[in-house]
């Protein structure tokens, strides 16, 4: 009988070695030996799949890369050094001069600086699309040399859901590549690829991670998509470290009981903190009052990790309420073990223009928080206070 996924993710190793090691070993080598000229020669003529550089392919990657193939439901992968080289990775390996990408308007940051300044540079057309456009809308929006859909959902930091179904029903139907970034529900909240997806890319920096400690990224779908973003990385070298590799593929074997707690804590808050006199509007996808709750539940396991809300007092509550916390961490990234808040206007969107700001439902007093693991009343009881004390 075929396992589960997330057996898969544990049970997918490199080869035993002679040492009868239980736990899969580091293979933290720049490069690979042969035997002989043969069989250096084959190898370099592709007629094997014997390992030769680190660039190219590693068994630490591949063991993660193989369970994350495993976890998405792909047909393969390829691992980066960060998210941000996923991303960039599976434009530039599949775009060319003169191709339009469509993308939502509300991406994580720099994704949207890949987008805008440097695609261009290269002949690449964009557009931005809302995250809650109707399916005329979509359709409407594409152009005759649209080559790619680019979407993530849930997005960063406004917790906007895209209906994965319709999205990937109009890119089938118009012969275009449709890559999501999965990153906010990961494999356990969500698979896009079940809904029609052609690539997923992750970073792998954050809940797959898990406990904020290396960058990662990784592109997985289908094979002859793969294909040419591994060609593209293979020769300009932005491929994942062995040592991230072991650690991220560690981390995997307990990503479905942490998005667990992690979801459940995140629910709990929600729920909590959702009539609260200091909050304006809170955004959890499995509370019943988020705009897209009906789709959040046909294409989410769990809500995730995430759940933000909109102070009362804008701007200037948003800076105080950061500074009343006691147990939460102030820093940039998320889906760590510990908690963390952030203030998306003061900090990582302050560089946009209020009215960009605004498009993608970053608001004055938006805090998002990052549900860690920490006892759900402990982090609910520091929220509360600092929100008392705005
Ligand atoms: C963090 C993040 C990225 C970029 O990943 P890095 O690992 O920081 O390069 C891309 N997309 C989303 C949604 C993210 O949160």
């Amino acid at each position: 009988m075929e396992q589960h996924p997330i057996t898969k993710a544990i049970r997918i190793r490199t080869d035993q070695t002679n040492e009868m090691e239980h736990s899969s070993p580091l293979f933290l080598t720049s490069s690979f030996c042969y035997d002989d000229a043969e069989e250096m020669r084959a190898t370099f003529a592709d007629e094997n799949d014997n390992n030769i550089y680190s660039r190219f392919s590693n068994p630490t990657v591949q063991e993660f890369t193989d369970r994350m193939v495993a976890l998405e439901g792909a047909e393969a992968g390829f691992a980066t050094s960060s998210g941000m080289s996923a991303v960039f990775a599976s434009f530039m390996g599949l775009l060319k001069t003169g191709d339009h990408l469509l993308s939502c308007n509300a991406v994580f940051g720099s994704t949207h600086t890949v987008i805008s300044k440097y695609l261009p540079k290269y002949g690449i057309e964009y557009s931005y699309i809302n995250a809650d456009a109707s399916a005329e809308e979509w359709k409407a929006a594409t152009r005759p040399n649209t080559k790619m859909i680019y979407i993530e959902t849930p997005t960063n930091p406004g917790l906007d859901i895209i209906d994965l179904e319709l999205v990937s029903a109009i890119a089938r139907e118009k012969n275009i590549i449709f890559n999501v970034d999965n990153c906010f529900a990961t494999p356990l909240g969500q698979r896009p690829i079940d809904f029609g997806a052609d690539l997923v890319v992750h970073s792998a920096t954050k809940w797959i991670d898990g406990q904020g400690r290396v960058l990662g990224g990784i592109v997985v779908g289908k094979k002859e998509l793969v294909k040419d973003i591994h060609a593209f990385c293979r020769s300009t070298g932005p491929s994942m470290s062995p040592f991230n590799a072991w650690v991220l593929s560690r981390s995997l074997e307990t990503l479905d009981v942490r998005m667990e707690r992690h979801a459940k804590n995140a629910l709990y808050i929600a729920n909590a903190l959702e009539n609260h006199a200091k909050i304006a509007s809170l955004k959890y996808p499995f509370v019943p009052s988020h705009p897209q709750y009906n789709i959040a539940l046909k294409q989410m396991k769990n809500g995730g990790g995430i759940v933000c809300f909109e102070l009362k007092e804008g701007l200037q509550a948003g800076r105080n309420f950061l500074n009343n916390l006691k147990m939460l961490t102030l820093t940039a990234n998320l889906g760590d073990t510990r908690s963390i808040a952030s203030h998306p206007a003061s900090t990582t969107h302050a560089k946009l223009t209020e009215e960009e700001r605004l498009a993608v439902n970053i608001t004055p007093g938006l805090i998002r928080i990052s549900v860690g693991l920490e006892h759900q009343d402990d982090i609910l009881n520091d929220i509360v206070q600092a929100l008392d004390n705005c």
